[in-house]
């Protein structure tokens, strides 16, 4: 990747961490963004421990202000970002009917508004680049629904529609607007899941197995790649075939 400038949310745990692994091992240099520094640097060290740049941040992705203040510290003091990973996500499950507005609006503001405003800051950048990529992490549930789900999965579904709205937008500057789409992958968010939810959830997987951290970054390096100059607007299921 030439030495790019990537930057991905939620590089300290699970996907964001795989992905983070996966881009410096392909020659790109790491910005880290999540709200728990101990554990980026950790991810950092990991990182320059087998020869590449990486340089951790905090960014509250709930936060305007703490969003603005970590992107311009990535431009000043690392370089101007060409390839945006909108990783991090949180979920506050319940059925709609008894729905906090709380559990409502920190998904939506952090996996959506969040997103958007990391977005915002690197656009003007990678236009007057003339290069960039930017790939959101969306998720089955955005395209096919879940019950207990309606605020995740609205925030999901919104990141596609402006991943699509994006695309469009930026296609003649040069600059690329995909998503990743995951099934059930092994990491903190799923770990919550009881035995008989991970049964259920097998049960409707035709690959017979949740799936890895590694194999979403894959997907996200090539999105991320020179190879993939002419996908934009385009959504990539990773999830073992349980929802096409
Ligand atoms: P995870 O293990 O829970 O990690 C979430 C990451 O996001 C952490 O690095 C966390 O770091 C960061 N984060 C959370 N809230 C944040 C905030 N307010 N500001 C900045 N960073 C924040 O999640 P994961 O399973 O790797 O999921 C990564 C993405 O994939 C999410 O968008 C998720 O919706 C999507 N996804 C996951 C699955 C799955 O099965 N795991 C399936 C479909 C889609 P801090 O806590 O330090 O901030």
């Amino acid at each position: 990747m030439n030495n790019r400038i990537a930057l991905i949310t939620g590089a300290s745990r699970g996907i964001g961490h795989a992905c983070a692994l996966a881009l410096a091992a392909a020659g790109a240099r790491v910005a880290l963004a999540a709200r728990h520094m101990d554990r980026l640097e950790a991810v950092a060290t990991e990182i320059c421990d087998s020869g590449g740049t990486a340089f951790p941040v905090e960014m509250d992705l709930a936060s305007r202000d703490s969003i603005k203040s970590a992107c311009s510290r990535v431009a000043k003091e690392f370089g101007a970002v060409e390839i945006l990973v909108n990783n991090a996500g949180i979920t506050r499950d319940g059925l709609a009917v008894r729905m906090k507005p709380d559990d409502w609006s920190q998904v939506l503001e952090t996996n959506l508004t969040g997103a958007f405003t990391v977005t915002q800051q690197v656009l003007l950048g990678m236009m007057r680049a003339g290069w960039g990529r930017i790939v959101n992490v969306v998720s089955v549930v955005g395209e096919a629904g879940n019950p207990g789900q309606a605020n995740y999965v609205a925030s999901k579904a919104g990141l596609i529609g402006l991943t699509k709205s994006l695309a469009q937008e930026m296609a003649s500057r040069n600059v690329t607007v995909n998503a990743v789409a995951p099934g059930f992958i092994e990491t903190d968010m799923t770990a919550v899941l009881t035995p008989e939810q991970r049964e259920r959830i097998l049960g409707a997987i035709p690959l017979k197995r949740i799936g890895r951290p590694e194999e979403v970054a894959a997907a996200v390096r090539f999105l991320a790649s020179d190879e993939a100059a002419y996908i934009t607007g385009h959504v990539l299921r990773v999830n073992g075939g349980m929802y096409m």
